[in-house]
């Protein structure tokens, strides 16, 4: 056992974190390489992957952020369950052994392609603000933005959970096997005690300081103050409760009665940072059913999920604007290829910055921003030789005559993503998360509440115009999370997501390319270092040779971890699924 008091003194005497550098901290590179194999197929899966090959399936796949939540998937898999079905088993697993990423007290997004209609659609189990909240919720008396962790860490962040009613919703639409069923495995693990994952371990180590502030999450995650050892065993009796609950009378338990109100005091009773939820705001929950934002790519349809997401919307602008270019000849090593990632999606994010935000309550110009006249357009600024010296949004059609102002959204990594693909042909791409690694840090009945509403912009107004993005009622707070499924003839050929705030757009971006354009199999176009371009300076991961040349190219470059966590698979005459290498998950398949 380590004892935790020496690390929180020299912990505490280190010079303060910024954001950024704490994010990093919780996520250093290679922290998931070696998570305990379970099973044979699993070490199996294992090894393809440190290989860097996909694992290869004839009838089913599964990828996703750890093998324990994978098995149980792939158990429903192989009794003839749909993938709505086993992305309950696995849902309920990852909550347990992935508790800083996602689980019931977060929020998803869900893109299915159903095989009997050939219909994509998306389910949006997005959180959302409580109705006392108002557009100051993250301000101080002065009008000012709180600093992120102030905000981040207590009752004010945490927004109505989705992800029960989510799963709740994709199993009465898609699923075949009895619902009590799919949490089998995540209760007996609950029971019986899981191992600690590498990576479960190094995050609790890296987050010691502000997991300690709030009893149970302490006593969960640091009994007796020990950090949590790799391999040793936890049990969490309370989720296994909570879950059987759900099992016998659905996800609506979870919405009223004594679980909302364990929730809500734990919102109100928060010690130094209450927040405002009620019970009512549980109450009134609903999962929305969504049109998904599609865009044609060379000879393929990509979907993905639409408002309150960004992440559909930006990574089809991306591709809209790299369209025009030869992306193929150009080739991953070419500095040009990345000069046009890189720059287009700087385009991108100005488009975002300024126009998206829940089209439940602010005109979002969907159809302008994937307009292929208007990207075009747009494509002509990539022309040059060099990056581009500045970047503004541009001007979609858009009929509504407010003029918004760019926001002020922060975001930091956790979240995980799932990609199935079933017996029967469905597919199923979901990104699920709780905000920042291990939330609010507020802890009830066994399982960690979401801090999603810092997705909001802090600031609600710049030089008195209304920023899209700000805190609203009700309001579902913009999103990165980019589930996508790709078709070709109205067949889906790829499923991808990942987790990574806001970087998920270009890690996504970058698996889309890596395997369309430049030919790579999933597990390849996974492995390939990442290079992501926000709002101008050039991030790169390290292991990339490009850095020198993107300078000389004009951008400002930061050589730094970049932890993806993307799970793909490809569907053609057979299933490969990939799992990133820089988190603990594994493609399974048969
Ligand atoms: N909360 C972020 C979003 O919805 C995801 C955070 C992450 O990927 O870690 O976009």
């Amino acid at each position: 056992m380590k004892f935790l008091a020496p690390f929180l003194v020299s912990f505490a005497l280190a010079a303060p974190l910024n954001a950024q550098q704490a994010a990093d901290a919780v996520a250093p590179e290679g922290a998931g390489a070696g998570a305990v194999a379970t099973s044979p197929q699993v070490a199996a899966a294992q090894e393809a992957k440190a290989q860097g090959r996909p694992n290869v399936a004839r009838d089913w796949m599964i990828s996703a952020a750890n093998p324990l939540a994978v098995e149980a998937g792939a158990k429903v898999l192989r009794a003839g369950g749909t993938a709505a079905d086993a992305m309950v088993a696995v849902q309920t697993v990852l909550g347990l052994v992935e508790p800083q990423s996602s689980g019931l007290g977060g929020g998803a997004f869900l893109v299915w392609y159903d095989a009997a209609t050939g219909e994509v659609t998306t389910l949006d189990g997005r959180e959302t603000a409580p109705l006392s909240a108002t557009p100051r919720l993250f301000q101080g008396q002065d009008g000012e933005p709180l600093q992120f962790y102030d905000a981040v860490v207590g009752g004010r962040s945490v927004g109505t959970p989705g992800t029960p009613a989510l799963m709740q919703a994709a199993h009465d639409r898609w699923g075949n096997r009895p619902w009590a069923g799919l949490f089998d495995d995540a209760i007996q693990l609950a029971e019986q005690g899981f191992a600690v994952s590498p990576r479960l371990s190094t995050m609790v180590a890296g987050d010691a300081l502000r997991l300690t502030r709030f009893q149970p999450t302490r006593d969960y995650f640091m009994p007796d103050l020990q950090l949590l050892e790799v391999g040793q065993t936890l049990k969490n009796p309370a989720y296994a409760e909570i879950l059987r609950v759900m099992a016998g009378q659905g996800a609506g338990a979870f919405y009223t009665g004594e679980i909302a109100r364990d929730i809500v005091e734990t919102v109100r009773n928060a010690p130094g940072n209450p927040g405002v939820l009620r019970e009512i705001d549980l109450a009134i929950y609903s999962v929305r059913e969504r049109a998904p934002t599609c865009i044609e790519y060379r000879a393929y349809e990509v979907c993905g999920m639409g408002p309150p997401s960004s992440g559909g919307l930006t990574v089809g602008q991306i591709l809209g604007l790299l369209e025009p270019f030869d992306m193929a000849a150009l080739g991953p090593d070419s500095a040009e290829a990345w000069r046009l990632i890189g720059d287009a999606s700087r385009l991108a994010f100005a488009d975002r910055g300024r126009y998206m935000a829940d089209s439940d309550f602010v005109p979002v110009p969907v159809k302008g921003l994937l307009d292929k006249t208007y990207l075009a357009k747009r494509a002509e600024l990539l022309k040059g030789d060099d990056a581009l010296p500045e970047v503004t949004p541009g001007s979609p059609e858009f009929d509504h005559a407010l003029n918004w102002a760019d926001d002020a959204s922060i975001e930091f990594p956790s979240t995980s993503h799932i990609s199935i693909v079933d017996g029967m042909g469905n597919a199923l791409s979901m990104t699920t998360t709780i905000e920042n690694a291990f939330g609010s840090r507020l802890m009830t009945r066994g399982f960690l509440l979401n801090n999603e509403l810092t997705d909001f912009s802090f600031r609600s107004h710049r030089k008195g115009r209304p920023i899209a993005n700000r805190v609203e009622p009700g309001k579902r707070p913009r999103s990165s999370m980019a589930p996508t499924i790709v078709l070709k003839d109205g067949k889906p050929v790829m499923l991808v997501g990942s987790p990574g705030g806001s970087r998920i757009i270009g890690y996504v971006v970058k698996t889309l390319i890596a395997h369309l354009d430049w030919g790579m199999d999933v597990q390849q176009a996974i492995d390939l270092p990442n290079l992501t371009n926000r709002f101008g300076p050039f991030d790169v991961e390290p292991t990339s040779a490009l850095a020198p040349a993107l300078r000389n190219l004009g951008y400002e470059v930061a050589t730094r971890p970049l932890i993806s966590g993307v799970h793909a698979i490809s569907i053609g005459e057979t299933l490969q699924g990939g799992a990133d290498p820089r988190r603990e998950g594994v493609a399974l398949g048969e």
